[in-house]
C-alpha cells in the first residue's frame, strides 16, 4: 500500500457512494511510524496527519513543521484534562472528548487563549469497557453540553469493536449525528474506511495501509 493507492481507493469509495469528490478527508495515522516514513508521505505533499499521544506529537511534530508548510494534525487518541495546553499548541482538531470534564477544560482553556481546536465528540458505539468515549445513550446530552461551552464541534468520531461489523457501528455514529445537526464523521481505519465513507465518513483514520506496520506491533 501507499498513499497514492489509498488516495485513489477513497475516490473511487466516494464516487461509488455518490458522494462528491474531496468530500473525505485523510488523516494519515504517523503514530509509532519511523520519521524517516512520515517524512516520505509530507514530501509527497500530503499535509493532514493524526497522533495518539500528546507527547509522542510533541517529539516529532515542531520539527516537520519546520520544513513543511500547511500541516493540520488531528489529536485522535485520548487526552487527559493536564494535557490540553499542550494539545492546543500542538493540534487543530482534538477527536477524542468524551467526558465533561474535559469539555469544560478545552473550554476555558479556549477562553483563556481565544482560540480552540476543532473538536470531535468520542461515541463509545460498542458501549465496550475499556474503551473511551461518551455511551450511546447519553450522546445527546453531553453534545447539547458541549454546544452550551461554545465548543467548536466538527462532530463525532467512533472506534468500533474489532470483532464486529464495523458497518453497524458506522451508522448508529451517522444517527446520532444527524440528529443532533453534526455533519462531521470521523471513522474508518485501514481496514474499513471504504465501509465508513459508503456510511458518510468525512475523516477517515488510516496509519498502517499508508505507512506499513508500526513498530511495536
Ligand atoms: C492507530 C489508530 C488509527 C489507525 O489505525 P490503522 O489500522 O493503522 O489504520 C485510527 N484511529 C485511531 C484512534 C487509532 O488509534
Amino acid at each position: 500500500m501507499s498513499l497514492e493507492d489509498i488516495q485513489s481507493r477513497i475516490q473511487k469509495a466516494e464516487a461509488e457512494a455518490g458522494r462528491e469528490a474531496g468530500s473525505v478527508s485523510l488523516i494519515a495515522v504517523s503514530k509509532k511510524q519511523p520519521n524517516e516514513r512520515v517524512e516520505a508521505v509530507l514530501e509527497q505533499g500530503h499535509r493532514i496527519f493524526g497522533e495518539n499521544r500528546v507527547q509522542e506529537a510533541a517529539g516529532k511534530w515542531p520539527e516537520f513543521r519546520e520544513k513543511f508548510d500547511g500541516v493540520e494534525l488531528h489529536l485522535i487518541g485520548p487526552l487527559q484534562t493536564n494535557k490540553v495546553r499542550q494539545a492546543f499548541d500542538l493540534c487543530q482538531y482534538i477527536h477524542a472528548v468524551d467526558r465533561p470534564k474535559l469539555a469544560k477544560t478545552i473550554a476555558r482553556i479556549a477562553q483563556e487563549e481565544g482560540r480552540c481546536p476543532g473538536v470531535f465528540i468520542q461515541v463509545n458505539t460498542g458501549e465496550e469497557e475499556q474503551k473511551a468515549g461518551i455511551l450511546p445513550a447519553d450522546a445527546d446530552a453531553f453534545i447539547n453540553d458541549c454546544k452550551g461551552l461554545d465548543l467548536p464541534i466538527e462532530g463525532l468520531m467512533c472506534i468500533p469493536p474489532v470483532d464486529e461489523e464495523a458497518s453497524l457501528h458506522f451508522a448508529l455514529l451517522a444517527k446520532i449525528a444527524e440528529r443532533n445537526g453534526l455533519k462531521g464523521l470521523s471513522m474508518g481505519m485501514s481496514g474499513d474506511f471504504e465501509k465508513a465513507i459508503a456510511l458518510g465518513a468525512t475523516h477517515v483514520r488510516v496509519g498502517s495501509a499508508i505507512f506499513g506496520a508500526r513498530d511495536y506491533e
